[in-house]
């Protein structure tokens, strides 16, 4: 996509990706969404669960929630979902550094009020962390959809800057008798432990006893 004056990466432009495909690939691996915007003249950010459905980032939380109230006035937001993949140690301090992939989206949440795309929100924002899950618990409850909001985000204004590679160090410091490179960070699930309230007989299912994830490596200078 076309980076807009906001969207366009300065520092290290030659990291920048404003490609879409590797815009979802990034939010798609991404965990936590910080999501940022200006309540009662004060800016705020604050940690989301999500999910990319398409080209609309959804989050979604209870009908009481700050923010949420405030997504769903239209007022500006920024939503930031960072990767680390690495720390970089080069030989001098001025040039340690991180390996990772960020993205950050600007724009205007809208309230989504269609029971249809609700349902879709819900079911991606659970999938997204447990591909499959949705189909194996309860189905929410009028009541629970009652208390809860959803606001989609549109993806048509946003970057990514991805980071590899070893360190980038100044040619006289190679010299240097100091271990340089780099320190692979990854996230990885652990073994699933059931809680004490399941019943006899009850085994996990397929989306939670195959479950393991681990973000992907950075290869070449895409994803
Ligand atoms: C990984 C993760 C995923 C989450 N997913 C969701 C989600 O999908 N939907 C949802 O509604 N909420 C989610 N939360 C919780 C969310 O971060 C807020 O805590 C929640 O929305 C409470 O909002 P509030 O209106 O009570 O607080 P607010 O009025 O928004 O916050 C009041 C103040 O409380 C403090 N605060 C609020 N939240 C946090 C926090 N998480 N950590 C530290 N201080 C905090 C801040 O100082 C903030 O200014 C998630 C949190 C985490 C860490």
């Amino acid at each position: 996509m076309e980076p807009t004056p906001r969207s366009t990466v300065r520092r290290l432009a030659q990291l920048a990706v404003y490609d879409p495909g590797t815009i979802a690939s990034v939010l798609d691996a991404g965990l936590v969404a910080h999501v940022g915007i200006h309540y009662q003249g004060a800016p705020v950010v604050i940690p989301m669960a999500y999910a990319r459905v398409g080209d609309t980032l959804y989050v979604h939380g209870s009908t009481a929630s700050r923010m949420m109230r405030a997504l769903k006035t239209g007022d500006a937001v920024c939503v930031t979902v960072t990767l680390i993949d690495g720390i970089v140690l080069a030989r001098s301090a001025f040039n340690m550094s991180m390996n990772y992939r960020a993205v950050v989206v600007h724009g205007h949440a809208r309230l989504v009020t269609d029971p249809g795309e609700r349902m879709t929100a819900f079911r991606a924002i659970m999938d997204h962390y447990v591909p499959g899950h949705w189909d194996e618990v309860r189905a929410p409850s009028d009541q629970e959809l009652r208390q809860t909001l959803v606001t989609a985000l549109p993806l048509d204004e946003a970057s990514a800057k991805v980071s590899s590679g070893p360190p980038d160090d100044e040619e006289a410091d190679l010299e240097l008798r100091v271990w340089a490179g780099e320190i692979p960070i990854r996230t990885v699930a652990g073994t699933p432990t059931p809680d004490g309230n399941v019943q006899a007989g009850v085994q996990a299912p397929a989306s939670v006893s195959h479950y393991s994830r681990e973000f992907g490596v950075v290869e070449g200078p895409g994803i």
